[in-house]
């Protein structure tokens, strides 16, 4: 998710606790979204590539759509914006070097939990956590010269609320409109500072994957891998960077995809 330094975004603040789990639930909004349906949003033989501006947000995001990808023979690549370093400013449990570290590790062992046919690969850009704002011309330099042609890509929202998610939905989807591929972008941050039906987000391009038991079991399990996140820090006495009820939030039998494929 990241750690956030000063929302940029003044109409999508995430401050509090945000919108409440039972909210989202019982919105007949959100469960009459389209469903997005594999074979139809992805072309056979094309290559996902998830785009990750922190560790943790390929799980949080994707953990059900990577799963539904893998069983159904698609190659997936991942690609780390960042290796979310700047999570814990001042401590000195988790400096930045340590995370360096440990975060793309919490990744590479959250995958593993999802227990997939193929073994990911991972590809870190190396964009300072934090600063993807001021480096949009290094993310899409580095991201590009791994594209193929039969690349899809998948990343988050570039509405999302954070500096670091937006920029990266934003390269993301430049570098796709320049190569002409396709670009779906996930929720992550818009669950908490949304509200089903809300106009901020475009729902009549949104797309709900829903993920059966076994999957959400298996991405609930995965998320469990990022303890950096999940636990408190005694040596700056901060609470855990995901909080439990965020992390109930985001760990439902739903992701919803923004595609913009045909509302251009
Ligand atoms: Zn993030």
């Amino acid at each position: 998710m990241g750690t956030l330094k000063h929302p940029v975004v003044e109409d999508r603040i995430i401050q509090g606790e945000g919108t409440a789990l039972e909210v989202w639930q019982q919105s007949q909004h959100l469960h009459h979204l389209k469903a997005l349906e594999l074979s139809k949003t992805f072309p056979l033989n094309s290559r996902i590539c998830i785009v990750a501006p922190h560790p943790d947000d390929e799980i949080l995001g994707c953990g059900g759509l990577i799963q539904q990808l893998d069983l159904a023979g698609y190659e997936i690549v991942l690609f780390a914006v960042t290796n979310g370093t700047a999570s814990h400013p001042n401590s000195r449990l988790y400096t930045p070097e340590q995370l360096d570290h440990i975060r793309p590790r919490e990744t590479m062992n959250a995958l593993e939990v999802l227990d997939l046919k193929q073994s990911i690969q991972r590809i870190a850009l190396n964009i300072q956590d934090g600063e993807v704002a001021q480096q949009r011309e290094q993310l899409a330099a580095a991201l590009k010269p791994y594209l193929q042609a039969n690349d899809m890509l998948v990343t988050t929202f570039e509405h999302d609320g954070h500096p670091d998610h937006e920029i990266t939905g934003q390269v993301c989807k430049q570098l796709a409109a320049m190569l002409s591929l396709k670009c779906l972008q996930v929720l992550i941050w818009a669950w908490h500072w949304a509200s089903p039906g809300d106009a901020r987000i475009p729902w009549h391009k949104a797309l709900k994957l829903e993920l059966n038991p076994k999957q959400l079991a298996r991405k609930t399990k995965a998320m469990q891998c990022f303890k950096s996140q999940l636990e408190p820090d005694p040596s700056t006495g901060k609470a855990p960077i995901v909080s439990s009820n965020a992390l109930t939030r985001l760990l439902q039998p739903w992701e919803v995809y923004i595609d913009d494929e045909g509302h251009l």
